[in-house]
């Protein structure tokens, strides 16, 4: 089931929640919406849902337009952060229960009921836990419950908001493999809410960004990571050392040194901004050239990488790089010395853009 979402605005009184929203979810895939908190995430999957009517718009499901389609005609599944199960039924009782409720004559037998159940249960690895209540369950065993009832009723489109967002991290990196893995055996199509990029960049095919009600950059993880499109996605997704200045003799001159720039980055005279990853730092002790000067803060060693933090020696702005460990021994770096970082990879953009918060 692909999903089209075509110029879709939403506001709430004089808030603008989603801008002109379009958007492409193909089927089978796994998409994440990314974003900071309040930039419009949950509100775009309650419209995709039908739990919120937009403005303007539409939804299209299979190419067919779905706007004015009630909750249950579109055949979504939901998995909520704090998806309450029914504290008063057991576990084998909460995910039959959207089969219980079917109309008399789509419902299955009572012991086609229980078969399909018990097949869930095996699903989500827990059928050994359909006599419990879900007050006698864990956060991760609850919400895999949640999900086996959101599959039950076979949705054609499962969507999640923040579906491990209260679990602690072992639980939830195990589950997040344990989703990837059970979408692509279901070959769900699946759209997922989360803040956390780690999150995103592990577990989707494809990744939304979105600022403040605006989708910024679509693409498949590594994309958006080694390629992003505007200030917004370099800054929120992994670390960017800073830099802002003139372009002249066709470098970028910035306050700590001089910056070489990719051809055809900006015209003599152009404002720019830059953004360096830490792993893209060289680290070196040459007086001249390309790069900038900084101080040593301290080092440290963090598995095979070592990061350094430093202080501009103009500005005074903290700048990161990230060496392997080995170069940081034949470094030998004293705290207060002052050190040249020479980019491998630098990304420009026109200055007066704004960057993420
Ligand atoms: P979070 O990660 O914090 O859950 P989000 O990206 O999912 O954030 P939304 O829940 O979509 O954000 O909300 C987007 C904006 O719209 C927020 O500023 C929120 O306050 C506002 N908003 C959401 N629902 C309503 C509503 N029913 N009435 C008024 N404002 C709302």
């Amino acid at each position: 089931m692909s999903i089209r979402v075509e110029h879709i605005n939403k506001r709430f009184g004089d808030f603008v929640a989603l801008n002109d929203v379009t958007l492409d979810v193909p089927d089978g895939k796994l998409t994440a919406l990314l974003g900071p908190s309040g930039c419009g995430k949950t509100t775009l999957l309650r419209v995709i849902a039908g739990l919120e009517q937009s403005d303007s718009g539409r939804i299209l499901f299979n190419g067919e337009d779905s706007s004015n389609a009630h909750v249950r005609e579109r055949n979504v599944g939901f998995v909520f952060q704090h998806y309450a199960l029914f504290r008063h039924m057991t576990v084998f009782e909460n995910v039959a229960f959207g089969l219980r409720v079917k109309p008399r004559r789509e419902r299955l037998s009572d012991s086609e009921i229980r078969a399909k159940v018990t097949r869930l249960l095996e699903l989500v690895h827990l059928d050994w836990l359909g006599h419990r209540y879900p007050a006698q369950l864990s956060g991760g065993q609850r919400q895999r419950i949640a999900l086996a009832r959101a599959l039950a009723v076979e949705p054609r489109v499962l969507l999640l908001d923040e579906p491990f967002g209260a679990l602690d991290a072992k639980v939830r990196k195990d589950l997040r493999r344990w989703l990837r893995d059970l979408h692509h055996q279901l070959g769900l199509t699946s759209i997922f809410v989360t803040h956390d990029q780690e999150e995103a960049l592990e577990l989707a095919d494809q990744v939304v960004l979105i600022n403040k009600g605006a989708i910024e950059q679509v693409g498949e993880p590594a994309q958006v990571y080694s390629q992003p499109a505007t200030p917004f996605v370099q800054s929120f997704l992994g670390h960017s050392n800073f830099f802002e200045g003139r372009v002249v003799s066709g470098a970028l001159q910035v306050e700590d040194g001089g910056l070489a720039l990719p051809a055809g980055s900006g015209d003599e005279g152009a404002r720019l901004s830059a953004y360096v990853r830490p792993h893209e730092f060289q680290v070196t002790r040459e007086t001249s050239g390309p790069g900038v000067e900084a101080k040593v803060a301290r080092a440290l060693e963090l598995g095979a990488l070592a990061r350094i933090e430093l202080v501009g020696v103009r500005s005074g702005r903290p700048f990161e790089a990230e060496i392997p460990k080995r170069e940081l021994a034949k470094l030998a770096l004293v705290p207060g010395e002052t050190v040249r970082l020479v980019p491998d990879a630098l990304r420009v953009f026109p200055a007066q853009e704004v960057a993420a918060e």
